[in-house]
């Protein structure tokens, strides 16, 4: 289980997320921010510390959604 960061992340990218992670697994990809799924600890911190509200839980991702999270695992092989 994991964080997944939306594509609303993409207009942002001030990157609030990193500084909050206490497993430092958030990195900059060349579109949006993603988080390494298989780092995560789904502590839950980096929700509340986006301001677009673009960070949700993979059991929440619409269908639509849900290529995000294989975008964030290609993007961490
Ligand atoms: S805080 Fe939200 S919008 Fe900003 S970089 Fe992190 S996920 Fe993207
Ligand atoms: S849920 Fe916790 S461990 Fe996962 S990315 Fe967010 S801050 Fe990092």
């Amino acid at each position: 289980m994991a964080f997944v960061i939306l594509e609303a992340c993409g207009n942002e990218k001030a990157a609030e997320c990193t500084q909050i992670c206490p497993v430092d697994c958030i990195e900059q990809g060349e579109d949006q921010y993603y988080i390494d799924p298989n780092l995560c600890i789904d502590c839950g911190a980096c929700v509340a510390a986006c301001p677009v509200e673009a960070i949700v839980d993979e059991h929440d991702l619409t269908e639509e959604q849900e290529e995000q999270l294989e975008k964030a695992e290609a993007f961490f092989g």
